[in-house]
């Protein structure tokens, strides 16, 4: 592994982690992939915005939390990389009965933490292996429920380090897609990062959420090929349909390209059964796509980001 410790190129007042020429297969849940020129994993939220006022307004940034969604191609990202799962992890119920979870904190936290303080309605995202910035940009969502049905405001920060609140409102929101109204518009808006979010929760009992939790669990394990690295649904279901009913009617349920497989558990799921690289598993994706439109006349479009230059 190329990775050099290089705490004497960060830029004074900083106290978090920057790391150059980082192997992104350890960042994300496919364990395939290529480098990333720099990676910084903040220490907070204070020092998260001191390092946003510090890159130059070109510098490609790409944010991670789980890498639970992620692709990063062979020929790596070239930027930097903010890593947000166990930086920004501050988890808390507010006086108004909201619960505040910051950008990093993992999807299965939340939902425990939920259930411990008699609050249902999160037990879904205990399921889902990202973290809350993940889950607020994919509007992940899983059984009925999703993310921002549960959510009564955001914060951001933008690159200059300026922190927002922003409601539902500010956003065009749907089945895993969210873009701000104002960016769509195409008005003057600069990027932001999910930092934190405010989930309102109905009252519940603790002891009937973390039973649903269970019971959601399960499922999970008896239909999803957990035990091999994958990045979960990687293509959306079409209107009224599911892919992966349309990937199995194709006949591709085990078809494979060197180390990446169309999992014969769950025909919507690619795991990287031996050493994948992203192409492995980009070109499965683009022969599942091509495959299912000769054979359906449906075009699938992948959930999953993939991202960076190819080799
Ligand atoms: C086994 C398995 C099961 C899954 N089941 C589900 C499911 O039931 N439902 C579902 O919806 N998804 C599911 N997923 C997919 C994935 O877990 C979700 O999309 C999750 O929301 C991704 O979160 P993450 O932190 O891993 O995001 P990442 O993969 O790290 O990032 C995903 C995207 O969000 C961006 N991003 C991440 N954090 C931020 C931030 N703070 N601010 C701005 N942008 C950010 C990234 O740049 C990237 O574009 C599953 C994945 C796996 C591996």
């Amino acid at each position: 592994m190329n990775m050099t410790e290089a705490t004497n190129l960060i830029p004074q007042g900083l106290r978090g982690k920057l790391r150059m020429d980082v192997d992104m297969s350890r960042y994300t849940s496919w364990r395939a992939g290529g480098h990333a020129q720099r990676i910084y994993q903040p220490a907070d939220m204070a020092d998260l915005i001191v390092f946003s006022r510090t890159l130059p307004a070109d510098e490609p940034l790409l944010t991670v939390g789980l890498g639970s969604n992620l692709l990063v191609r062979d020929g790596g990202w070239r930027g930097t990389v903010l890593l947000l799962h166990a930086a920004l992890s501050e988890l808390r119920l507010e006086a108004d009965g909201l619960i505040y979870a910051q950008a990093g904190v993992p999807g299965a936290k939340l939902a425990r933490f939920a259930a411990n303080n008699n609050l249902r309605g999160a037990e879904f995202f205990a399921g889902i292996p990202g973290t809350v910035g993940g889950m607020l940009t994919m509007n992940a969502g899983c059984y009925g429920s999703e993310t921002w049905n549960v959510l009564e405001r955001v914060q951001t920060v933008d690159r200059n380090g300026n922190m927002h609140e922003r409601t539902p409102s500010d956003y065009e929101i749907g089945y895993r897609h969210l873009q701000r109204i104002d960016e769509k518009a195409g008005l003057n808006s600069a990027a932001e990062i999910f930092v934190g979010g405010w989930f309102r929760l109905e009252k519940g009992d603790g002891e009937i959420s973390r039973k649903e939790i269970k019971t959601l669990l399960n499922k999970r394990i008896t239909t999803q090929p957990l035990n091999l690295p994958n990045a979960g649904s990687v293509f959306r279901n079409p209107p009224h349909d599911h892919a992966a009913r349309l990937i199995e009617l194709s006949g591709l349920k085990g078809r494979r390209i060197g180390g990446a497989q169309v999992s014969e558990k769950h025909a919507n799921f690619i795991v990287n059964i031996d050493h994948a690289t992203a192409a492995d598993i980009e070109n499965l994706i683009e022969e599942v796509r091509t495959v299912v439109k000769q054979k359906t006349g449906v075009e699938l479009y992948p959930e999953v980001r993939i991202i960076g230059e190819k080799k």
